[in-house]
């Protein structure tokens, strides 16, 4: 009994002693971003269907991003939502465990992945320094980030052409977030909060480092 609590206590220690240090080694760690500023370097994008998702379109999809950034995307294979990652107030999916997941399969020269489900996705924001879940949120991706989520559960159309042109603006417009680009107040531009543009404007393609000569779309 004695020997019980004891070995406890020192769990305990080891525990409080070693999450400042892992808090450090994560949030300390520097990851390669998505980088335009050069050439193709071999830099790779995933897509990462969730089971459920329609992938009928996805090559479309794979073939837009890939024109888009100038670089190679691939589509990896679906995988499922943790049912712990599901709060039932919210009756939505935790878009931020699901972005932490997706970070952790990233490997070798796959700089970003972009997670696509039709669940309905939440992440917490705050109103008036109060605390509330949005669950009618289209994407989430962190400033600067390695992986981002997308979910085509409010913007799907009945026209095919329509859902994937809006999932291409969400998808840039979270990548956008990844690579370091706050919102924009363009409203043509793919970064402005309406969502309505199809690339980055002048000022965030500056603001990324790209100009006209090497970045063609
Ligand atoms: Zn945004
Ligand atoms: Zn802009």
């Amino acid at each position: 009994m004695f020997i019980h609590s004891h070995s406890l206590r020192y769990l305990f220690f080891i525990g409080v002693f070693l999450l400042p240090l892992n808090m450090c080694i994560t949030s300390c760690r520097t990851f390669p971003l998505l980088d335009l500023t050069g050439k193709d370097d071999g830099q790779v994008i995933a897509l990462q269907p969730f089971t459920g998702y329609d992938t009928t379109g996805m090559y479309l999809l794979q073939t837009a991003i890939g024109q888009f950034y100038n670089r190679k995307v691939v589509v990896l294979a679906p995988i499922k939502l943790q049912p712990s990652w599901f709060v039932p107030v919210t009756e939505a999916y935790c878009a931020d465990s699901i972005i932490a997941s997706l970070s952790k399969l990233r490997k070798g020269k796959m700089v970003e992945v972009i997670g696509l489900t039709s669940s309905i996705i939440f992440t917490e924001k705050h109103y008036k320094e109060k605390p509330y879940f949005d669950n009618r949120i289209i994407g989430l991706g962190y400033q600067p980030g390695t992986a981002c989520i997308i979910s085509d559960y409010r913007i799907h159309s009945f026209y095919a052409d329509i859902t994937r042109q809006r999932l291409r603006r969400a998808v840039i417009h979270e990548v956008g977030h990844n690579m370091g680009l706050p919102h924009c107040h363009n409203e043509e531009c793919v970064m402005n909060v309406k969502n309505l543009g199809d690339d980055y404007c002048k000022e965030c393609r500056k603001q990324l480092g790209i100009t006209i000569d090497n970045y063609e779309y």
